[in-house]
């Protein structure tokens, strides 16, 4: 299973509605995953092998 199929699996610990991924800096593998009613954002950032996490 490669990144990007594992990442498109994420639901919103909120509502548990699957994330919305929006790749609008594909040049660095920059990937922000987003709850479709904006209650959670996920950043994947490859610099740091990590991820960033906000609540709203
Ligand atoms: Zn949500």
């Amino acid at each position: 299973m490669d990144l990007i199929s594992k990442l498109t699996q994420e639901k919103c610990p909120i509502c548990k509605d699957t994330l919305i991924t929006n790749k609008s800096n594909t040049l660095f593998s920059h990937i922000i995953k987003s709850c479709p009613k904006d209650h959670y954002e996920k950043e994947f950032i490859p610099s740091l092998e990590g991820y960033v996490e906000h609540y709203k």
